[in-house]
């Protein structure tokens, strides 16, 4: 069950964002090429304070602007080359259900209370003012224009009431003070429980696991679970009409949904009970570090709370901060690169490589323009375009595209073949820690292991005087080349998918291929034109500015 981190849709997902889908998508690829049964879901998350904000200031209806950005963000990670099995939203009839269903479950097992709390009211709109639809200055920072639930200057979670000189922000009016009843999710009642899951849970990344024991030992706070706005799930406790619940509490539940919903779209509606009952499954998530508490207390703490027994997270691979050229991604100051301008500006295969070789898995990450140049231009281009294209060309013009009689005679090839038989390994290694950046570093390595033979063996001389022992240095090459497009398959799926396509007609390959030599003397070789171009960091900034000013960004909610 592998779950990529829902994008929340008041407006087109960033970089960073774009990261944890590719991120899923790549490890649920890798799954199926090993042949195992693996969903990859994900969604829009489309209700809350922030998307109603937008929609009043955008004269729509939270609907109407949800509907337009949840298709437009299905194309766009469609372009990207992300497979999911499901990628829905929250407004879905079946997460709908299912979030209802689950929270009444909650209820009766006795982790919701009910409780009146004083909050903002508006009195010129006749409404609370919970989250966004309040501002004021911040009482850390004192800066302007924070908002009800959370200081974007200083990074402070804030309560509506915290802040200083408060205004709706709709009207600009002062809010009055008024009570309302509340209902809340008592998660210190899980506290020990939840601290046994994360202790016995050998997989976490550090950040993740250090991040959730210290949140525990800190003391677990209960969750506030409904609020006063129209845009969301009819919270479904005794006496809440009117009320939704908490955007935060009922997307996270998607990954369920989302799998129920593809079993039923599957005539299967039993299905998802295999990855999320069966405890030989395994449930892994792909999620930022601000997301880490979602995941490793909040969401488990809410199917544990349902008496059912659901897996729990096993992974959560929650990466470091991406940055763009040294600052956090604002849409509001215009920092950093959108989705939507993304595959404007390059095709889908450079970006796969550049972010997921840029995933920050252990440090920070900085995107920028030089350093998409030069990860594109000397790995990509360079060293896996060099070779593939050397091995494929030569083998054209020499050998009328056909593979040379080879075998492993000289001591260097066997060196060479050690090397090959050892890379899957390798690479694999990566996989089962997570690091995804690390194994296609090793991918790329393979690649220059193959230029470093040829150049070693020089078949474009020894052609001249001995056309087997040029033979033989290009039937070695084709096996690397063959090995190098197995394993990349997860990573560039549509460059990977050429390169074996001109070296067989069989198909699917299989990730035990890797390492092989399976591509047998005599196998005719297509021609193939070069997969990659270089880019210049000079000319995507030209584009970009040029894309901007014939289609002005939309302002952040
Ligand atoms: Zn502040
Ligand atoms: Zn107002």
């Amino acid at each position: 069950m592998v779950c990529a981190g829902w994008p929340y849709v008041n407006s087109t997902p960033h970089l960073g964002t774009l990261t944890q889908l590719l991120s899923a998508d790549v490890y649920a690829r890798y799954l199926r090429l090993k042949g195992e049964e693996a969903v990859l879901v994900s969604g829009s998350d489309e209700h809350g304070a922030p998307i109603e904000v937008e929609a009043l200031r955008l004269g729509v209806s939270p609907r109407q602007l949800t509907n337009r950005n949840h298709q437009l963000i299905k194309h766009l990670l469609k372009a990207f080359d992300i497979q999911f099995d499901n990628y829905t939203r929250t407004e879905s009839r079946v997460h709908k259900e299912f979030v209802q269903k689950t929270y009444r479950k909650i209820e009766q097992n006795g982790y919701i209370y009910s409780q009146s709390v004083i909050l903002p009211y508006c009195e010129n709109h006749q409404r609370f003012l919970p989250d966004r639809f309040v501002e004021g200055e911040c009482p850390h920072c004192h800066s302007q224009g924070a908002r009800g639930d959370q200081c974007d200057n200083c990074g402070k979670i804030l309560e509506p009431t915290d802040l200083i000189k408060p205004y709706c922000v709709l009207c600009h009016q002062t809010p009055i003070l008024k009570e309302s009843k509340h209902w809340f999710f008592d998660l210190p009642k899980l506290s020990e429980r939840l601290r046994k899951y994360v202790e016995k849970n050998p997989n976490f990344p550090e950040n993740a696991r250090n991040f959730s024991l210290s949140w525990i030992k800190e003391g677990l706070k209960p969750r506030s679970l409904t609020r006063d706005i129209s845009w969301g799930i009819p919270a479904p406790f005794e006496g809440a009409k009117g009320k939704t619940l908490y955007v935060w509490m009922e997307a996270v539940l998607g990954y369920v949904s989302a799998t129920k919903e593809w079993a039923e779209n599957n005539h299967k509606p039993n299905l998802w009970k295999k990855f999320w009952l069966d405890p030989e499954s395994r449930n892994i998530h792909f999620v930022g570090k601000d997301n880490i508490p979602f995941h490793t207390i909040i969401f488990p703490g809410l199917l544990e709370a349902s008496g059912d027994k659901y897996n729990l997270p096993w992974q959560v691979s929650s990466t470091e901060w991406i940055q763009f050229e040294g600052q956090k991604f604002s849409k509001s100051r215009r920092i950093g690169v959108w989705i939507d301008e993304a595959i404007e500006l390059a095709g889908a295969e450079y970006w796969r490589y550049a972010l997921i070789s840029l995933r920050p898995e252990l440090k920070d990450a900085n995107f920028t323009w030089e350093e998409f140049e030069r990860k594109i231009n000397t790995e990509l281009n360079d060293v896996l375009g060099n070779f593939v294209h050397r091995t494929i060309s030569f083998l054209q013009t020499h050998f009328r595209g056909r593979v040379p009689d080879y075998s492993a005679r000289e001591l260097s090839d066997r060196d060479t073949l050690a090397v090959l038989e050892q890379a899957p390994k390798k690479i694999e290694e990566k996989f089962k820690r997570f690091r995804l950046k690390e194994a296609l570093e090793q991918i790329i390595e393979l690649a220059r292991e193959g230029n470093r033979y040829l150049n070693d063996r020089e078949p474009w001389k020894t052609y001249k005087t001995d056309k087997a022992l040029a033979g033989q240095s290009l039937g070695i090459s084709v096996q690397i080349l063959a090995t190098v497009g197995v394993t990349l398959q997860p990573f560039l799926p549509k460059s990977a998918s050429s390169i074996l396509k001109a070296l067989s007609e069989k198909k699917p390959f299989r990730w035990n291929q890797a390492g092989k030599c399976f591509v047998k003397p005599g196998t005719q070789i297509r021609s193939l034109k070069p997969l990659f171009h270089k880019v210049s960091a000079q000319d995507l900034r030209a584009k970009l500015e040029q894309l901007r000013s014939s289609k002005p960004l939309e302002a952040e909610a």
